[in-house]
């Protein structure tokens, strides 16, 4: 069909590229053929973030940049979605007049119908800020087979005071446990082997109709549908964890033994600042709890380095988490001022040059933290799910343990989806490298 090709990029979180990947499978059904880049597409579309201000900024010079191409093609339709349209509704189509749609968090729902008003010369805001928060998902036509996301849960009531989320994805909304069901019990039917829960703080799944604490329900029905190997939910807050959940991940066979906790500082002060309703006495508890109950669990985590009042002596508290906690991976982002929260009110004090050190030095914490835990694996025959070719080497395959960490190896690319056993041979701070173990 001629004028129905479609290039879709999303920027930032899984939550994200799974808004990109149910945008995608409605437009699909409306007879829409994805292309792989903007110049061979009659409709663009972008799913920005707006965490930090740098993903803002490149969404804004990718888009930017289309202004060309709609110049020599003036047919071409480009929208905007997601946290970045939500926050900037109002000044988007004034910078950048050659986009058609500015599409926010709660519309993707009506986004075929917005492109058809597009399409009739209409330049389309819609930015509600409630509205439907799921569009219904096209098992058949996701992009990878065997994984997949499925969100619990929409929007955010943390209110976290450096966090733009509450603010762009708005409350958070529960979705009813046997709508997840069927949707996972479809997936599943349909070959998907791995799928990961997602929401902002998914241990208040629940709260929305007054069943705080149901995450752990929720885990053992998904776990009792047949065919589903790998169980994961991400993102935890710490002050949300309850043993009860923890019991699960030690309890339930499909449950992956793998944590996101972000636990943003190690000194109290600056999480008190942050508004996180935790000490890091409480999330050192935590870990040390989760390790006791959930033998061999891996626990990932976020650290904000930089926020306002951060002094030498705060960042080396956070650098002694990261030392002790011996997580399996750190993400570490440097505080950016974001409009509306109350941390942009404070004065954004700590320099660029110290932020960047104090990045830099995290993250070779971690490296050396997770140097050494890696090489624990040498010699260990470990089970892999197959994700397909390593990115980084065409002629091996790559994949994951329970626990997250990547596996690299050689092996027919027919192994993608299925789950095999890798002896483990090599080791570097990201990545495991091994052969197929003989199975006998
Ligand atoms: N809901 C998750 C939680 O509370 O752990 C995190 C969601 S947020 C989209 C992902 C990460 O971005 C956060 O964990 C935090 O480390 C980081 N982040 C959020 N706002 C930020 C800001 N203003 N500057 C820098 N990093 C930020
Ligand atoms: Fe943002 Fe905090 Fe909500 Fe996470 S829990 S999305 S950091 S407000």
């Amino acid at each position: 069909m001629s004028g129905r090709k479609v290039f879709i990029h999303a920027f930032g979180c899984q939550m994200n590229k799974l808004d990109a990947e149910l945008a995608l499978s409605a437009l699909k059904q409306a007879g829409y053929e994805e292309v792989a880049s903007p110049g061979e597409a009659d409709v663009i579309l972008y799913n920005t973030c707006s965490v930090r201000s740098h993903a803002e900024q490149r969404a804004y010079s990718n888009i930017g940049k289309l202004k060309h191409l709609k110049r020599r093609k003036p047919h071409l339709v480009i929208g905007v979605l997601g946290c970045m349209a939500q926050k900037d509704r109002e000044s988007i189509i004034e910078r950048l007049p050659h986009v058609n749609i500015v599409c926010g968090t709660r519309e993707f729902p009506r986004i075929v119908e917005l492109i058809e008003e597009a399409r009739q010369g209409a330049s389309v805001l819609a930015c509600s800020e409630s509205g439907a928060v799921s569009v219904e998902r096209d098992v058949a036509r996701r992009p990878t087979r065997f994984r997949a996301y499925v969100s619990i849960m929409r929007g955010c009531d943390n209110f976290c005071a450096y966090c733009i989320v509450p603010y762009v994805r708005g409350r958070e909304t529960s979705r009813p446990p046997q709508d997840i069901e069927d949707e996972v019990r479809r997936l599943v039917d349909d070959g998907c082997r791995e799928i990961t829960l997602l929401g902002q703080n998914v241990n208040s799944y629940g709260k929305s109709f007054d069943r705080p604490g149901a995450l752990p329900e929720l885990l053992c029905r998904l776990d009792r549908i047949a065919g589903l190997d790998r169980l994961r939910f991400v993102t935890s807050h710490p002050k949300d964890v309850t043993r009860e959940m923890l019991q699960a991940v030690r309890d339930l066979p499909s449950v992956c033994e793998h944590l996101h906790m972000p636990a943003q500082s190690g000194s109290d002060r600056i999480l008190s600042a942050m508004n996180r309703s935790y000490t890091s006495g409480r999330y050192r508890e935590l870990l040390a709890l989760a390790k006791e109950l959930v033998p061999g669990v891996s626990v990932a985590s976020d650290f904000i380095v930089g926020f306002p009042g951060e002094t030498e002596e705060d960042f080396e508290r956070t650098a002694s988490l990261v030392r002790e906690a011996r997580f399996q991976q750190c993400f570490v982002f440097k505080y950016s001022p974001r409009p509306r929260t109350p941390a942009a009110r404070l004065v954004d004090d700590v320099s660029g040059e110290d932020k960047r050190r104090r990045n830099i030095k995290l993250l070779e914490i971690q490296s050396a933290v997770s140097a050494d835990e890696q090489r624990t694996f040498i010699g260990k025959d470990v089970e892999v799910l197959v994700e397909g070719l390593s990115k980084h080497d065409p002629n091996r395959l790559a994949g994951r343990l329970r626990t997250n960490q990547i596996v690299v190896f050689e092996g027919p690319s027919e192994l993608a989806g299925k789950l095999v056993r890798v002896r483990v041979t090599e080791t570097t701070p990201l990545t495991l490298c091994g052969a197929l173990a003989e199975t006998g």
